[in-house]
């Protein structure tokens, strides 16, 4: 019996997490999937509710389940809020209380789709990219950091690049497994020719690599990385990268597909525990509108199978079934263009649901 704890959160978090429940319930009665559901919550939500973003219960909820499928955080009601209250430390705390270190973002344009993106169709029709970005590490955690005054009297602002082979080898690893159940090429990015934390970065992946003898590993300077992102992404398969690179790495990959409400993501610890969330954010904008897409919600489901539950089979049957919506013409506003049929969150689960059920028959 597995555990999932679900967690709207804020603005569209509830609509697009309340259409991959009924997901859930479609593989619970008729795939034979064994799952409890609870909901807590987090964010602003867990600020209404309990005076925290991320309230003690729900944290020890967390604790408790085998995954989490996060919907989204934060609203302008609460950006006045002090900064330990606002909603975003709900995320962060849940990553550092549960060592999400490994985050996966797929980077997959759906043929169906390939309009939407801002780069020639041939060039992105079809693209499937995962890229593992190390999470909790790096320039963005180490220390020392500040602004300092000089002699001279200038201030001076200064961070810490740091990995620990530890810390390397464990994201190595995710890659590496994640490798495994793709195309089996991992390509990681580093800026060896300048930094040594690349150097070191570099000598760990190898070190790995004979325990995966089938995957094929690459190295690739990230300003040559992020050149070929735009030239023929189509040649990754898997990339694996420290913090800084993979933030902008990934947010390069995501919009390559050029629609955001379609893209799941990952953040796993070492025994494979998750959260997964769609990429996007809480859309404020439109929340409570009804025409939020709920599709990068209910592929968070598919990976939640695929990379904590190990039910990968499941996984195929929720990807097939968004792709036979893709088929049929159904399109959210987000992703709406000329001669194909718009349509609303609620009436985009349906349709997955639908596609499921046709498929158990
Ligand atoms: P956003 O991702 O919420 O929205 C950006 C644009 O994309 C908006 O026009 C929105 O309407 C659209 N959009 C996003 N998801 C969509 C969906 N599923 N279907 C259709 N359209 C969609 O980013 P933002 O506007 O910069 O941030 C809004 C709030 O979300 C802020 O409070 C921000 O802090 C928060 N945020 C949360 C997360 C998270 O929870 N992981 C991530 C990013 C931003």
């Amino acid at each position: 019996m597995h555990k999932i704890l679900l967690l709207p959160g804020d603005g569209i978090g509830p609509e697009i997490v309340a259409e991959a429940r009924k997901v859930l319930d479609v593989l619970r009665a008729d795939f034979g999937f064994d799952a409890e559901l609870e909901e807590a919550p987090v964010g602003g939500a867990g600020y209404d509710a309990a005076g925290s973003p991320l309230p003690e219960e729900t944290l020890a909820l967390a604790r408790a389940a085998d995954s989490l499928l996060l919907g989204a955080v934060g609203g302008p009601q609460y950006e006045s809020l002090p900064r330990e209250k606002r909603p975003e430390r709900g995320l962060l705390g849940l990553r550092s209380a549960l060592d999400l270190f490994a985050n996966l973002r797929p980077a997959i344009l759906y043929p169906q789709l390939a309009e939407a993106s801002t780069l020639r169709s041939d060039v992105v029709s079809g693209l499937d990219i995962m890229i593992v970005r190390e999470l909790t590490g790096g320039i963005y955690f180490g220390q020392p950091r500040g602004i300092r005054e000089r002699d001279d009297g200038q201030r001076e602002g200064f961070n810490t690049l740091v990995y620990s082979e530890s810390e390397v080898e464990r994201i190595a690893r995710v890659a590496f497994d994640a490798a495994m159940k793709r195309d089996k090429r991992l390509c990681s990015v580093d800026k060896a020719n300048v930094l040594e934390v690349s150097e070191l970065w570099r000598e760990v992946l190898e070190s790995v690599a004979p325990d995966y003898p089938e995957v094929a590993l690459s190295h690739m300077y990230v300003d040559n990385a992020a050149m070929q992102l735009v030239r023929e992404p189509k040649q990754f398969d898997v990339m694996v990268t420290g913090n800084l690179f993979g933030d902008i790495l990934s947010d390069a990959a995501a919009m390559l597909t050029g629609s955001i409400g379609m893209l799941p993501s990952a953040s796993l610890n070492r025994d494979g525990y998750g959260m997964y969330e769609p990429i996007h954010g809480s859309a404020p904008d439109i929340a409570g509108q009804g025409m939020a897409n709920p599709l990068a919600t209910i592929l968070s489901v598919a990976m939640m199978l695929r990379h904590s539950l190990d039910r990968a089979d499941l996984a195929d049957r929720i990807e097939a079934a968004v792709g036979g919506v893709l088929d049929q013409g159904l399109r959210t506003p987000d992703i709406w263009t000329e001669g194909t049929v718009e349509v609303g969150t609620v009436a985009m689960g349906d349709a997955v649901v639908e596609s499921l059920r046709a498929a158990s028959n």
